[in-house]
């Protein structure tokens, strides 16, 4: 199988797996000190300022918890489709990532639980590409 295109490989890769798309990781990494962040970064880490090979990569579970959530009416870029809405989730391995929800319709309140797939983007040049968004875990 073909690997599919991500917006942002960087940041987080396909869990080979059953279906198309496959669940994502996220490029997380870790500390020596046992302090886990994401992305992954090699300038130092937050908690005790070590740097270089003290970080390594730690793929990290998209599972989390909502935080809080924003509904967006009006991107600062007018070709930007609105609206959207931001969601801040708490991943259970420790780092908070501010990213977007998959479906502005469905109803979420801080406090449950949430999960990350990878959803087809059509890019201005008709490329199909995929990107990370959290939904509501069932
Ligand atoms: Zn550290």
């Amino acid at each position: 199988m073909q690997p599919i295109k991500l917006l942002k490989s960087q940041l987080y890769s396909e869990d080979p797996g059953a279906g198309r798309p496959a669940d994502p990781i996220l490029q997380g990494g870790r500390c020596r000190c046992g302090y886990v962040f994401f992305p992954m970064q090699v300038y130092g880490c937050e908690r005790c300022g070590s740097r270089g090979n003290a970080l390594t990569p730690q793929p990290l579970s998209t599972r989390g918890t909502l935080l809080a959530s924003a509904l967006v009416h009006l991107h600062a870029d007018k070709s930007r489709p609105a609206p959207f809405t931001i969601v801040k989730v708490a991943l259970d391995d420790g780092p908070v990532v501010r990213t977007l929800l998959a479906d502005d319709s469905c109803d979420i309140v801080p406090g449950q639980r949430m999960t990350a797939k990878l959803v087809s983007l059509q890019r201005d040049d008709g490329e199909t590409v995929f990107d990370l968004r959290f939904v509501a875990a069932g």
